[in-house]
């Protein structure tokens, strides 16, 4: 339970990448500060972060199952934080998808429009009463670089963050009214599962019908160009954590 003092966060999709190491760093706060709710759909994934969260496990950092896509799910998460007070949420959870239109059924698409998009609403609706009764809270989004700008191939994916953004930037300033901060995070590429996941969607990617300039323009310089900024640009799941905690301090 958290002391008096302590700020409560609940992060979802703590299973790995980002997730997880926000989770990590918020737990193990020098001075304290915050009590984390770990949150992942499958708590047998759960070794990778207590094993990170080390001491903090069962002290500041406590697991909860989440589906985001789940109305059922959410709804059990949220009622079982005390008095359901949530200070801080940051939605992290989030799925790729890479491929042309053309390949790609539209269940896979809503499956992404479920998780990103539909995820983060569900999330907002259920904290948000709360959070304006007491007229004060913090909502995080995790968005990208790829909600701002079309990226080839990564249509849907980049569909799902814009839906998102143009959503949280209504949303922001009806929130603003209750004293609630509403912030969006736009990261480049960062080595996590979700590079890994990409790759993979690449060897098994098929372009019928696409126009083949476009795949030689993908297959010749947009993949290698991508690949090397990964390399040199990339940042860490670390890094991002570190940005998170200076956005919610
Ligand atoms: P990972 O694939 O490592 O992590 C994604 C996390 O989301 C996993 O814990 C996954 O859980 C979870 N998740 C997926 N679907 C659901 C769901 N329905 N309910 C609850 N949790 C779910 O990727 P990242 O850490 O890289 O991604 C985190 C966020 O950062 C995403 O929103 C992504 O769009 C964003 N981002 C990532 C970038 C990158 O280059 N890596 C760049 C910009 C933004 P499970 O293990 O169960 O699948």
């Amino acid at each position: 339970m958290a002391n008096s003092g302590q700020k409560v966060v609940l992060i979802t999709g703590c299973s790995s990448g980002i997730g997880l190491r926000i989770a990590v760093t918020l737990a193990k706060d020098e001075k304290k500060r915050y009590h984390v709710i770990a949150t992942m759909r499958d708590l047998k994934k759960k070794d990778k972060l207590v094993e990170a969260a080390g001491d903090a496990y069962g002290k500041t950092l406590m697991l909860l199952p989440l589906d985001v896509c789940s109305d059922e799910s959410v709804k059990q998460c949220i009622n079982s934080v005390k008095d359901r007070h949530i200070d801080i949420l940051i939605n992290n959870a989030g799925v790729g998808l890479l491929g042309p239109v053309e390949s790609i059924s539209i269940e896979e698409m809503k499956k992404v429009f479920e998780t990103n998009f539909f995820g983060v609403v569900r999330m907002i609706k259920e904290v948000m009463p709360d959070m304006k009764k007491r007229r004060s809270g913090h909502i995080v989004v995790m968005s990208s670089v790829m909600g701002l700008q079309g990226v080839v191939f990564n249509d849907v994916y980049t569909a799902s963050k814009f839906a998102m953004e143009g959503f949280c930037e209504s949303m922001a300033v009806q929130l603003m009214k209750f004293n609630i901060r509403l912030s969006m995070i736009e990261p480049g590429p960062v080595h996590t599962e979700f590079e890994t996941k990409m790759m993979e969607d690449v060897a098994k990617m098929e372009y019928p019908g696409v126009d083949p300039d476009t795949v030689r323009y993908f297959k010749d310089v947009y993949l290698p160009s991508s690949i090397d900024i990964f390399e040199a640009m990339g940042q860490m799941p670390d890094d991002i954590a570190k940005c998170i905690k200076k956005v919610i301090e």
